[in-house]
Formats: structure tokens, C-alpha cells, sequence
């Protein structure tokens, strides 16, 4: 007797159950039937804003992978976001694009790139595109940074310039789809926060007086500036990135300043090769200089994090040298 009560009782709980969830079924189907119509009528009465980003993410293309990472963090569940030069092989400074980039471009909604002459080749290939006026751009030096052409290109190493970019992601993605606001804000707010201990690293490193260091080429300026190191060779580091020859007086000067020990460390860009650039490396180290080894583009496997954490790192030890 108890046994077939509680049989009843199971019938009725899943009989009502399968009621209740046939019911909240069906209200949820309706109520995206309902949102599919509207976004539909409101795609149709402005062309620029309000897409069903759970079923058509947001085209995004990053010319540099390490700006289309902030774009991934930011956008997440509702942008795709293909970047252009993603393997560290490519040199930036000698990119070509081709039909391929293009077709990748005239496809993207939000473009990000350096801008301020590194990839200027965007600029064209944009007001080319058959839908240049609906696209939201961000060049990251004209727009977000008040740089020029002329100024160092390599933003990336300036700090504070990937919580910028989040921001104004954030910013950017809201206006396209302000159903999601909320989102991209606590995106960007959580990727923020995962930069943190690079910022932290920064101050721990930084030098209370303006100390003295060669570089190979200007790639890392920006974060010596923010260490409070000066480059004691702009002239040369300027010469080998632009692939002339360095005046003979700058080059002398550079290894006389290694041989007495002048400058707290040597910056080699490890991408370039040039029988100057050995020729240095092999007389700092002769002279027991530390060797901070940095890259343009980033590392295969790593990111922009890691990537930046392993150079801190670097100046850290030779810190302790
Ligand atoms: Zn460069």
C-alpha cells in the first residue's frame, strides 16, 4: 500500500514535470521567435547596428595577433576575430598583402591595427572595400594613443596600451550590439585584471634613477621608458631597423660605451640577423653585459602575457648582475 502511493506520487511529480518542461520549452522557443523577428526588423531598419551576435558573431579583424588576443578577450561568446600577421616569421615592416587579406578585410566589421605608418597598407585596402563606411576602425596609435606617424611604432610595448584598446573594444562592440553592453564591459574589466601582474612586474623593475642601455633596434624602447632606461644609441637602433648602414662615429661610440662597461644591459632584437648586430652581442658578453634577447612580433605558442613576462624577466636578472 505504501509502495503504490509512492508509486503515484512518482507518476504525478513526472507527469507534472514533463508538463512544466513542455511548457517552458515551448515559452523559451517563443520568446526566440520573438527576438529572431525583432532583430530582423531592426537589421532591416539600420544596416549598422543591433545583429543577432549569438548566431552572427562580429566580424573582427586584428592585423596584429597580439591586438586580435584583447579583441578575443573582449568580444568572447559574440565576435570572431581573425588576425592578419600571426606567425612570427612575418616582418611587419615588409608585410604585403595579397587577395587573401583583402577578401579578409572586406569581410570585417571592426578592424584594429597599429596605425601610425606600421601597416599603413589597412588604410587602402579599407577605403577600397565595397563596405567601407559601415565599418568601425580602430587604428590604436592615431586613435587611442595621440601618436603620429614618425613616432616609435612598436605600442605594444607601451604598458598601458592593451587595457586602453579593451576600453575602447568594450566601447565599440556596445554601440554594434548594446544588447550585450554589460558583457564587453565585464570582459574587458576581466582582462584587465589578467594583465595586472605585468603592470605590477613593470613598477617592481622600474628604476628610481634614469639608468643607460644599447639596443639593437628600437622594438623595446617604450618598455625601458617605462623601466626609466635610456637608450644611449638611437641613432644606431633606427639605422639597423631600417636596414642602412650605421654611421661608423655611432657604432664606435656603442662599443666603446660596452667595453667600459657603460650601460646596465644590451637589447638584441633576436629577429634580425646582421654580422654588426653578432659583432656586439659577442663584445657585450665578452664584457659580461647582460643580454635582454626581445622579439617584434609575438612568440608561436605564447601570449602576450608570457610573452612580456619572459623579457621583464630578463631585465630582472640582469637587474641582479
Ligand atoms: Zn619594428
Amino acid at each position: 500500500m505504501k509502495r503504490l502511493s509512492f508509486l503515484v506520487v512518482v507518476l504525478i511529480l513526472s507527469l507534472s514535470v514533463g508538463v512544466l518542461s513542455a511548457c517552458s520549452s515551448s515559452s523559451s522557443s517563443n520568446t526566440s521567435k520573438d527576438d529572431s523577428s525583432k532583430s530582423t526588423a531592426s537589421q532591416q531598419d539600420s544596416s549598422s547596428s543591433n545583429q543577432d551576435t549569438s548566431k552572427h558573431p562580429i566580424q573582427i579583424v586584428a592585423v596584429e595577433d597580439f591586438y586580435g588576443e584583447v579583441a578575443e578577450a573582449v568580444g568572447g561568446d559574440y565576435v570572431k576575430v581573425t588576425s592578419i600577421i600571426d606567425k612570427p616569421n612575418i616582418d611587419p615592416h615588409d608585410f604585403e598583402p595579397t587577395a587573401n587579406t583583402s577578401k579578409i578585410v572586406n569581410n570585417g566589421q571592426v578592424l584594429i591595427y597599429n596605425g601610425i605608418g606600421y601597416d599603413n597598407w589597412m588604410d587602402k585596402l579599407i577605403s577600397s572595400s565595397s563596405n567601407a563606411s559601415d565599418k568601425t576602425v580602430i587604428r590604436v596609435g592615431d586613435d587611442l594613443l595621440n601618436k603620429k606617424e614618425g613616432d616609435n611604432e612598436h605600442l605594444w610595448y607601451i604598458p598601458s596600451t592593451m587595457p586602453t584598446l579593451a576600453d575602447a573594444l568594450a566601447d565599440k562592440l556596445a554601440k554594434l550590439d548594446p544588447s550585450h553592453a554589460d558583457y564587453y564591459k565585464q570582459q574587458a574589466d576581466k582582462y584587465k585584471k589578467s594583465i595586472q601582474p605585468l603592470q605590477d612586474l613593470v613598477s617592481k623593475l622600474k628604476q628610481d634613477t634614469p639608468k643607460k642601455v644599447e639596443t639593437t633596434e628600437p622594438v623595446f624602447d617604450y618598455m625601458l621608458q617605462a623601466l626609466n632606461y635610456q637608450v644611449d644609441n638611437e641613432k644606431f637602433s633606427m639605422a639597423i631597423e631600417e636596414e642602412t648602414d650605421p654611421a661608423p662615429a655611432d657604432l664606435a661610440q656603442m662599443k666603446n660605451d660596452l667595453k667600459n662597461k657603460k650601460v646596465a644591459f644590451f637589447v638584441q632584437n633576436t629577429q634580425v640577423e646582421s654580422p654588426v648586430v653578432k659583432q656586439l652581442s659577442s663584445l657585450a658578453k665578452e664584457n659580461n653585459i647582460p643580454i635582454v634577447k626581445v622579439t617584434e612580433t609575438l612568440p608561436a605558442g605564447k601570449d602576450y602575457v608570457q610573452w612580456m613576462t619572459d623579457e621583464l624577466k630578463q631585465v630582472e636578472n640582469a637587474q641582479g648582475q
